[in-house]
């Protein structure tokens, strides 16, 4: 449990709107993230107290900035809340502190080496956003700079000028996004220095991350929030595992030590690719990675005769959908796992487990995201009768 007395100040924090910092203690804070939980799941499970983070700063392992121009200078930040306009950002508190040096050195090159930053209300311009991952026990670092373009001025030298201000990088890729989007990343990468990826080690197995591949961003809490899964699942070693959207393979891997086989379903290709590549790296032979969708897999499980015992499932914020619940019921497994980044979402898909022959037993929460309105929860869910 964590004892945060010091209360950080952050200059941004009204703007920018990614965290709350200063609203509320972080005691209170994970008071009210349970109160949250059980606003939706009180009604079909107890709900445990908050796993709070030790320290609760700098946590962020990949951390984003886009660019951008005030006046005459080119800046590095976050849109301010609702706008397209930019506020520069130093010094994050709840992101990597390296990760922000990294972004002030890249800003101070585009300016010095005079690239063109992208200019959304044009579409004219080069320089888009940067991205930077970090492998917390590792120390691999990955650095993404996104560009409108396939160009890249002066590339050998501005990659040979940040190597030798960051010796710490491991890996950058120019990546090239020139859709008129949202989304941060484009389709198409560029190494253009180290392996394109950078690797983590997690509950004692070595990952590899791509730039696009999902993976939790508060990596010492996220071995808090597997281990629950894990313990949730109870598996003797005879079991076979459904990891439903399981990026890189980071929970069934942990798992596949402790059950009979393992099937990783995941839609991200990239993500996949990752998954089997450290399948391999972790010479683990029963786990098995299918490029594709969840519930298409599991409904042909079912039509070919074959059941699972555990299903895990950790879907993005919209939560599952009613046909998965229905997917997941038809081949019949004992306990489901289900770890959730939206209470919401989870209340209204409990609601469908339990039409399906399903309840839940408890929810428990473990804080990934410390000083914002995101609150993790994983809950145990068994067939009724067993
Ligand atoms: N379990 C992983 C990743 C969770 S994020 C981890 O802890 O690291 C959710 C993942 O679900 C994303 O990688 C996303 O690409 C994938 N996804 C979204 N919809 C999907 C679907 N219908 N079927 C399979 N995977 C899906």
């Amino acid at each position: 449990m964590s004892d945060v007395k010091i209360y950080k100040s952050c200059p941004y924090v009204k703007k920018c709107g990614a965290c709350h910092i200063g609203d509320r203690t972080y005691e209170e804070e994970l008071a009210q993230k349970k109160q949250q939980v059980e606003t939706y799941i009180k009604k079909y499970c107890p709900v445990t107290d908050m796993v709070g983070m030790y320290y609760p700063y700098h946590y962020r392992n990949k951390v984003h900035a886009v660019f951008g121009r005030i006046k005459d200078e080119v800046v590095a930040g976050a849109y301010e809340e609702g706008t397209h306009r930019i506020i520069p950002i130093k010094n994050c508190l709840i992101e990597d502190a390296q990760a922000s040096k990294i972004i002030e050195t890249v800003t101070d090159l585009i300016k010095s080496f005079k690239i063109w930053i992208y200019n959304e209300d044009t579409c004219r311009g080069l320089m888009r956003h940067i991205l930077i991952r970090k492998g917390m026990s590792t120390k691999q670092i990955m650095v993404v700079i996104v560009t409108a373009g396939s160009r890249f001025p002066h590339k050998n030298n501005f990659v040979a000028k940040l190597r030798s201000l960051h010796p710490e990088i491991t890996t950058i890729v120019q990546n090239i996004n020139d859709q008129d989007t949202t989304m941060v990343l484009g389709e198409k990468n560029k190494v253009l220095y180290g392996t394109g990826y950078i690797e983590d080690v997690l509950c004692g197995l070595r990952f590899r991350i791509s730039p696009s591949s999902f993976y939790q961003i508060n990596s010492a809490q996220a071995q808090v929030l597997y281990k629950k899964a894990i313990q949730a699942a109870a598996l003797t070693g005879t079991e076979t595992v459904i990891d439903a959207y399981c990026g890189i393979g980071t929970i069934g891997m942990a798992m596949a030590a402790k059950a009979k086989r393992v099937f990783g379903i995941e839609l991200n290709s990239d993500a996949v690719r990752d998954a089997r590549a450290n399948a391999k790296r972790n010479n683990i032979a029963n786990i098995r990675f299918v490029a594709g969708d969840a519930t298409e897999y599991m409904t042909q499980m079912s039509e070919n005769g074959e059941h699972a015992d555990v299903v895990v499932l950790d879907p993005p914020r919209s939560g599952s959908t009613e046909a998965f619940v229905k997917a997941a019921a038809s081949i019949a497994p004992k306990r489901i796992i289900y770890i959730s980044c939206n209470p919401e979402t989870l209340g209204r898909d409990l609601e469908w487990f339990q039409k399906a022959g399903y309840r839940a037993v408890r929810a428990e929460g473990v804080d990934m995201f410390a000083f914002t309105n995101h609150v993790e929860t994983v809950v145990l869910i068994q067939r009724k009768g067993t």
